[in-house]
């Protein structure tokens, strides 16, 4: 079983409980005291392997931290081993846990590494501030030299080749797990699939990827583009301005009927409005442009 396979559950518990408030909330605080326990009986053991190449808990240390944008930090995390990556796979999260000041129950939240998954010696997240967010505002608070405890957590795995081409759409923060997919197949030399990215947003300022994504279109022309979709473009905005419609996939190239598109692999990963939006059964915008359910990939 891969690592963190068996946790997902639990992480889907706490998932459900963000969008579904008390309702599961309680299960997810059970199953978090376990957790919590569980982690205080764990610790970061000298080993020959990536830190996170099996499941288990470990306690990282904050390197530092940087103001992308008005919401978002980026934070760099030390792996135990300057001279080794930290063993997560295509693609991968981590499941966080604190216990932040004033709470006596654990928060567990997933954070998706943004930084190159072969980079020895860090990881980078980049989290968006939710206001009263319970996690969110734990690690904006975080000081160089604080510490946070992590899980890997094993998402969608990554094929290379497996599809001629991947779409990523995502919704906000859900971008974060879209530039660590995008990245690991653009830099793997031995995988030529092509990426599109539709990536909505609520203002120009939250596209704080911009560089990155431009980096990578000039890098890799014909094989990947971005597009960014914007609910209130700023005026002069070069972007389109609304949500993630039909039309806008049409208009990034990705329309099913297409005979390329025929075995285009979707990825999806936004707030629940939007993975309505696009997935709801039937009326979604996807079954609408014709991909079949098992195109299609929810983070
Ligand atoms: C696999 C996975 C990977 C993720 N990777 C990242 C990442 O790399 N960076 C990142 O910033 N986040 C990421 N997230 C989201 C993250 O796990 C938390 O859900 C988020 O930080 C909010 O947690 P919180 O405890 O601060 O807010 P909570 O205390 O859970 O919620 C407080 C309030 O914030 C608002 N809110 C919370 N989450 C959302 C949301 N997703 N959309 C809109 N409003 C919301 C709601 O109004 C909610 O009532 C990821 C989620 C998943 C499932």
């Amino acid at each position: 079983m891969p690592p963190g396979t068996a946790f997902r559950p639990l992480l889907r518990a706490t998932q459900r409980a963000n969008v579904m408030g008390t309702q599961v909330a309680f299960a997810a605080a059970v199953a978090g005291i376990g957790a919590y326990a569980w982690y205080r009986s764990t610790n970061t053991a000298a080993s020959d392997k990536p830190v996170f190449s099996s499941f288990g808990f470990h306690t990282l240390r904050l390197d530092s931290t940087e103001l992308i944008n008005h919401n978002t930090k980026k934070l760099r995390f030390e792996l135990p081993d300057a001279t080794k990556p930290s063993g997560l796979s295509l693609t991968s999260a981590l499941l966080t846990i604190s216990l932040p000041k004033g709470r006596w129950l654990p928060v567990l939240r997933p954070y998706t590494p943004v930084n190159d998954i072969n980079d020895p010696g860090y990881i980078e997240l980049m989290v968006k501030l939710y206001p009263n967010g319970k996690q969110s505002t734990h690690l904006h608070s975080l000081q160089p030299g604080d510490t946070l405890t992590f899980a890997p957590i094993k998402e969608f795995s990554w094929t290379p080749n497996k599809h001629p081409h991947v779409a990523l759409i995502a919704g906000g923060a859900g971008i974060t797990p879209m530039y660590q997919l995008a990245r690991g197949i653009l830099h793997n030399p031995d995988d030529r699939t092509r990426v599109t990215l539709v990536w909505g947003v609520n203002t120009d300022e939250d596209i704080f990827l911009r560089d990155e994504f431009a980096a990578l279109e000039k890098q890799y022309p014909g094989r990947f583009k971005a597009a960014y979709v914007v609910a209130t473009p700023a005026a002069g905005s070069p972007h389109q301005k609304g949500f993630v419609t039909r039309q806008v996939l049409e208009g990034a190239g990705l329309a099913a009927s297409e005979e390329r598109n025929r075995d285009v692999k979707v990825l999806v990963c936004g707030p629940p409005a939007m993975e309505k939006a696009l997935k709801g059964k039937g009326t979604g915008v996807l079954a609408q442009l014709g991909y079949r359910p098992d195109q299609v990939y929810s983070f």
